[in-house]
């Protein structure tokens, strides 16, 4: 398995649990050239490594179980593979300090759909809130638990909820992502102190405002599991979803669409529509429909350039 990534080189850890250093042979480069990075962290390659030699050379990657990707820009066709075979994807919100705005939780939660990723919600700095601020984290645990997201309080500064966590983490790939700021990277060093320098690092990458992730690493957690940190990554960008529409990826609005009148009604003002009807009545949140009309928007501007 790839557990990182720079540049050309790779850190392949085998299954005696030793880690080498691979590079790709020509001919598997050439197969990739769809996307800017043809192997990633979290791939299950093959390589080839002859006697004397330091570094040995891949010559086979296994087919994807999933992959999220992130595009170069905005309005460019390319994109960059960041990371495969993601078993989960850990979802760190804070409502205050900083505040995480639920378009920014659901456009997590699309790509999640999407690419076939379990989401779970983690609301950390809890030892903060005030009251109010608590009655509104509340109120998210409440549209997203009662949707089918796990939803978790923590602290990763006191260190509560943390048991659990490991636990949910073991066997398992995990993508931890969230605003900067939420509290990743002390969560990361709560959950493996070891991995105390590797994270800083990250972190000040990060705080360069540098966007582009070429280097993606993931972390090998003492007691079991691997965490990949996503510096820099805002969402998954919802390219390569054109083939299936949005709703399909609001879990509440896919269960209730197949009561509304058309068959290929997108739910924003179609006459009997089952999810608007939800919406009036108070089963559908007013933060999800808003996330869902903007997200709609958003894939519907792509679509203008495209043409
Ligand atoms: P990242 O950008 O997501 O990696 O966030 P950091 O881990 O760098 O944390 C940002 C700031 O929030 C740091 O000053 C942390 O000490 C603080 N922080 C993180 N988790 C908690 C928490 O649970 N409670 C409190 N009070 N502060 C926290
Ligand atoms: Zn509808």
């Amino acid at each position: 398995m790839v557990i990182k990534s720079t540049g050309n080189l790779y850190t392949v850890l085998t299954s005696e649990n030793k880690t080498v250093p691979c590079k790709i042979t020509g001919r598997y480069r050439l197969e990739g050239l769809k996307s800017t990075s043809p192997i990633v962290v979290g791939d299950r390659v093959q390589f080839e490594l002859a006697q004397g030699d330091q570094i040995g050379r891949i010559s086979e990657v296994q087919e994807r179980k999933n992959y999220i990707i992130r595009k170069s820009s905005n309005l460019s066709k390319t994109y960059q593979v960041i990371a495969a075979n993601i078993d989960q994807l850990m979802l760190i919100i804070t409502v205050e300090y900083p505040k995480t705005f639920p378009e920014f939780i659901d456009r997590y939660l699309v790509s999640a759909e999407a690419y076939d990723i379990p989401a779970i919600l983690y609301f950390n700095k809890i030892d903060l809130y005030n009251s109010a601020q608590k009655a509104y984290m509340n109120e998210l645990i409440k549209i997203y638990t009662d949707i089918g997201y796990p939803c978790f309080q923590i602290s990763a500064l006191e260190k509560t909820g943390l048991k659990q966590i490991k636990e949910t983490i073991k066997n398992k790939i995990s993508l931890i992502a969230g605003n900067s700021g939420v509290g990743k990277s002390t969560l990361i060093n709560a959950i493996d102190p070891t991995l105390d320098l590797t994270v800083r690092e990250i972190s000040d990458y990060h705080k360069k405002g540098k966007h582009t992730t070429t280097f993606v690493e993931m972390f090998q957690v003492a007691t079991g599991g691997y965490l990949i940190d996503s510096p820099g990554i805002k969402g998954f960008g919802l390219i390569d979803m054109e083939n299936e529409p949005l709703f399909h990826y609001f879990p509440e609005f896919f269960r209730l669409s197949e009561k509304c009148k058309y068959y290929n009604c997108l739910h924003v003002n179609e006459p009997e529509c089952a999810i608007q009807h939800a919406l009036e009545e108070g089963r559908i949140s007013t933060s999800r429909y808003a996330s869902y009309l903007s997200l709609l928007h958003e894939q519907k501007e792509a679509e203008k350039y495209r043409k």
